[in-house]
């Protein structure tokens, strides 16, 4: 991947302009744990996501390789638009669900192999999210490559999956799902269609929103080191947070004026 980012750019002011914004949430809102379960994003936090939805007429989506039910619960008691399972789950703005399911044999059939090939495996972790599997092996990283070989074999026999990796984690997902494809769909949606799109997402999985955002000027934001095809850079989540609050403030004193 050519590196695309100048590492001194400095975010722009959002002052003046009407701005949607898309979030991933594990290494962007949340800081990343040991295990998915343990991760939380601070009720501060929860409480400037919702101001700044608020202030932005609800053009604020979160987009995450999470299934839905699980962001619900991390940035309750808001309810925001969201693309969980990196887009293949979609609740607009409306409330609507969109989903994109793999063909039942293909999953059953799957679940059943991966599961007996991780068990023999120890440390690692099959989740199983529906429309598509999670291949952790954060805890046992010495199974990176079995599970991306296993991975790789899963997508050549069937091909209606692809293939994401992400931070000690490999997923299986349906072809044609990524986040680019999500922040595409809002963008043709009330309210956040005619906004200029705001992403803010640290792993591989982002690169495509990232790609998506840039290609309608929009302002993509990389969140932590490494190459990225993001135009802009935060250092951490702790950043992010910073960065967040200080919109809140441009934004209200804005609408003060
Ligand atoms: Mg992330």
């Amino acid at each position: 991947m050519t590196p695309a980012v100048n590492e001194n750019s400095t975010l722009p002011s959002l002052s003046g302009g009407l701005y949607a914004f898309f979030f991933d949430v594990d290494g962007t809102l949340a800081t990343i744990q040991s295990q998915p379960e343990w991760v939380s994003i601070p009720a501060p936090v929860r409480q400037h996501l919702q101001q700044l939805s608020h202030l932005s007429h609800g053009a604020l989506a979160l987009v995450s390789g999470r299934p839905i039910a699980q962001l619900d619960a991390l940035v309750n008691p808001m309810e925001a638009p969201a693309a969980g399972v990196h887009g293949a789950e979609r609740r607009d703005a409306a409330g609507q669900i969109h989903k994109q399911m793999l063909p039942t044999d293909v999953a059953q059939t799957l679940q059943t192999e991966l599961q007996q090939t991780l068990d023999q495996w120890p440390g690692t972790l099959l989740e199983v999210k529906g429309m598509a599997f999670a291949l952790h092996y954060r805890n046992a990283p010495a199974y990176e490559k079995s599970i991306m070989q296993l991975a790789e074999d899963a997508v050549m026999r069937f091909p209606v999956l692809a293939l994401q990796p992400g931070k000690c984690v490999v997923e299986l997902k349906p072809q044609g799902i990524d986040k680019g494809a999500a922040v595409r769909e809002f963008m043709q949606e009330a309210p956040f269609i005619g906004r200029i799109p705001v992403f803010v997402g640290d792993d591989l999985t982002d690169e495509k929103g990232f790609l998506a955002v840039n290609a309608m000027q929009g302002i993509s934001v990389k969140v932590g080191e490494g190459s990225s095809h993001a135009r802009y850079r935060l250092s951490d989540v702790e950043a992010v947070w910073h960065w967040l609050e200080q919109l809140l403030l441009q934004l209200e004193h804005d609408n003060r004026r």
